[in-house]
């Protein structure tokens, strides 16, 4: 068994409602881009260890990280997620209302480039996982968001661009999302603020703490 295999195995089954959202992700007519299981499972064991109060996330989609950040946190945890579209927003709000956690997650629909600059901040997580190719530009706003001893995860870091694409617009676009990906790395690598480490978990998680 490959590496990555073993370390898959290992992984506990997930709880519900998750075990159901990742199956209704999994498939080719309600199919949505989820975190993998073993970032589900490095998500799950920062939120034990940080205890964080106050969460903020890019990228909703249908709510399984929401929920599972809101199932890993003290009952007084507030989590913040901002989603592009609304329709996927919706099916993530009633995930979230069916789950019983509409009181500890707030949905915010609309582009996370405007919406980050008018939230409050305070965050002890910030979790980013959608927009990868603006990872860079949200960077500075997303300091200023994530109070010191703070914690930044980012998804999705060692994303490569699939060789089979045909499309040779989409071709060049997915190219620009990893030379874009790869200046991200390479600045919060290098952060005075920050201590990162990047780790192959799905397709690579960059965790980074907020120095004083
Ligand atoms: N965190 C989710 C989970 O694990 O359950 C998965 C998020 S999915 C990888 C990325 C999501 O980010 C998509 O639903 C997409 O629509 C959203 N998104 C992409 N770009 C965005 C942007 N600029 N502003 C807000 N949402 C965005």
């Amino acid at each position: 068994m490959e590496k990555k295999e073993y370390i898959i195995s290992l992984i506990p089954h997930e709880d519900e409602p998750l075990k159901t959202m990742r199956e209704i992700a999994s498939r080719t007519e309600t199919y949505a881009p989820i975190v993998p299981s073993d970032t589900a499972q490095l998500l799950k064991t920062m939120l034990k260890i940080t205890r964080p109060k106050r969460i903020l996330e890019i990228g909703t989609a249908i709510g399984y990280s929401a929920i599972l950040m809101a199932k890993n946190t003290p009952l007084d945890t507030e989590i913040i997620t901002i989603e592009r579209y609304e329709k996927v927003a919706d099916i993530a709000i009633n995930n979230i209302f069916e789950a019983g956690f509409e009181k500890k997650i707030r949905v915010v629909k609309g582009e996370a480039a405007d919406i980050i600059n008018w939230l409050d901040g305070g965050f002890d997580m910030v979790f980013m996982d959608g927009a990868k190719g603006q990872y860079i530009e949200f960077l500075p706003r997303i300091l200023e968001l994530l109070n010191t001893g703070g914690v930044l995860i980012t998804d999705d870091v060692l994303y490569k661009e699939p060789n089979e694409e045909k499309n040779a617009t989409e071709r060049h676009r997915k190219y620009t999302i990893v030379q874009r990906l790869r200046k991200y790395l390479e600045v919060i690598c290098n952060h005075p603020l920050l201590d990162t480490t990047v780790l192959e978990s799905g397709e690579g998680i960059a965790i980074s703490y907020k120095k004083g």
